[in-house]
């Protein structure tokens, strides 16, 4: 039932991100657990143990016409340029059924991307700072008031706003809340930003980023269906949002690139698991490390330039376990 829902899930965001509607939905197949030093389609799996937090490897690019990595490593790339390595979260309240409990989970998610040191170089960790304020809860600095790097925003049921603004307009007009009629009205395209990202949207969420004039980088995820599914779906929908704000990628299944194996247990993948909220892993690290590295005086990673993605072995592959959020009523009733 589990296994279902999250196919059924992988397919349904699958269709969602296919814009163009000519790429099937991809099937995955369940490999089960490789016997240590079997080898799965001449791949030996020797050494593939418990640090991989799902009991089977499940291949979910399944010929290599398809697939832009038919390797049997786990791939993550990047998908926005960061200008500083000292980062300011600014977490709205989430208007749910319990509004404190939510935001605190949103909040959560967020902070929980401080985590990723745990896996990552001393240069990293003395260089990358993730201040993340509650709105509400927290006091937020003078900077993160007046330039945060990431506003996480919720709205509960349909997406209502935003709708017609492009990401400079929202990413670069807001720093409590979406842009006001006045500012849109008095928009002219190009006089915010010096470069726009597409928008990002799936799965209930929509991701806004621009290097703004005034303020650099500035990403705003907007979630909006999350805070309806429970705190863990809402930490998960929040954490992924914000791992892209952090200038992460997918991991392969989303149709953004395929690979032919997938972490399917990360915070980036497409895949879900009701039962826990996914955190940080040390391929995300490693990415993250490619990101900011310049940005800390450190040499740019030869695979940032020779290929899209990094590559990591999946034996090599582990999550930190993130604490679980508070309950909220979604989360009760269904237990
Ligand atoms: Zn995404």
């Amino acid at each position: 039932m589990v296994a279902t829902s999250i196919l059924m899930l992988v397919l349904t965001l699958s269709g969602c991100l296919n814009g163009d509607g000519e790429t099937e939905p991809l099937d995955s197949a369940d490999l089960g657990v490789p016997e240590a030093g079997a080898g799965v389609d001449g791949f030996d799996w020797t050494g593939l143990n418990a640090s991989y937090p799902y009991d089977a490897l499940t291949q979910y690019c399944l010929d290599a016409g398809n697939c832009t990595y038919w390797d049997g490593q786990f791939h993550q790339g990047t998908v926005y340029e960061l200008d500083t390595t000292v980062l300011d979260a600014v977490v709205l309240p989430v208007p749910a059924a319990e509004p404190v409990s939510a935001t605190t989970a949103a909040g959560m998610a967020t902070s929980a991307w401080s985590l990723v040191e745990t896996y990552a170089a001393d240069w990293f960790v003395d260089a990358w700072e993730l201040n993340t304020y509650v709105v509400g809860q927290d006091v937020p600095s003078a900077d993160a008031v007046s330039d945060p790097e990431i506003i996480v925003l919720s709205e509960s049921g349909q997406r209502s706003t935003s709708i017609g603004l492009n990401a400079e307009q929202v990413a670069c007009s807001v720093t409590d809340g979406l842009p006001t009629e006045a500012q849109s009205a008095a928009f002219v395209p190009g006089s915010l930003a010096t470069r726009v990202y597409p928008v990002h949207e799936h799965d209930g969420m929509a991701i806004f980023a621009a290097e703004c004039i005034t303020g650099g980088f500035r990403c705003l995820a907007l979630n909006f269906s999350g805070a309806l599914g429970g705190n863990n779906d809402l930490y998960d929908l929040v954490a992924h949002e914000v791992g892209h704000c952090l200038g992460l990628s997918h991991v392969g299944d989303a149709l953004d690139f395929n690979a032919r194996f997938v972490p399917v247990a990360d915070i980036m993948a497409y895949a879900d698991n009701p039962s826990r909220v996914s955190c940080a892993s040390n391929l995300n690290a490693r990415v993250m490390e490619g990101i900011y590295a310049e940005l800390a005086g450190q040499e740019r990673p030869a695979w940032m330039d020779a290929v899209d993605h990094m590559g990591m072995d999946p034996w090599e592959y582990e999550t930190v376990d993130c604490p679980l959020p508070p309950p909220g009523i979604l989360a009760r009733q269904t237990t």
